[in-house]
Parts: structure tokens; sequence; C-alpha cells
């Protein structure tokens, strides 16, 4: 529970530890405390975290699965830039 100071709606960083993964979130809308700088997230910014941490979550486990499966040496390669260019470019 915060101070009772007066909550202005401004941005709060949030951090989120899942299974080895850190994300940090610079600047996401929410109500702060202009006393204490404690950061309450409304509805829309809540979905929008859990939205974030899913898709992270998704793709790790398309990468562990990727780890599981044999390929030949000459297809490996082209493999893993595939995957690589999908985690990176989807994320946006
Ligand atoms: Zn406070």
């Amino acid at each position: 529970m915060h101070c009772m100071g007066e909550m202005k709606w401004s941005t709060a960083p949030f951090h989120v530890d899942r299974n080895g993964c850190h994300v940090l979130l610079d600047a996401v809308p929410a109500w702060v405390c202009v006393q204490c700088g404690e950061a309450y997230f409304e509805g829309r910014e809540v979905d929008f975290i859990q939205d974030v941490v899913n898709s992270i979550e998704e793709k790790k486990a398309k990468f562990a699965l990727a780890d599981k499966i044999t390929f030949s040496p000459g297809n490996q390669a082209s493999f893993y830039s595939i995957l690589f260019y999908h985690l990176i470019f989807s994320s946006y």
C-alpha cells in the first residue's frame, strides 16, 4: 500500500523475471505517487505487459523446441538464421 500521497498520471519502469528472461520496460504509463514514487498500472497497461511476457514465453518455447530437433549439418545454419530473424522482427 502506498503512503496516501497524490497520484499523478505518468510513466514508471516495469521489470519482470520469468524463467530466466528479464524484461525491463523503461516507461509504462501508470499512476505514480508523487511522494513515494510507487506505481499503479491500469488494466490496459497490465494487458500490454502480459502480452509482452507471453510473446517472449512463446518464442522461448519455440527456441527450446528447436534445440531438441536434429538437423543435417547443411540445413542447421539456415534454420537458425530464419529462427533469429523471426525472433527479432516479429517482436515489433
Ligand atoms: Zn506514496
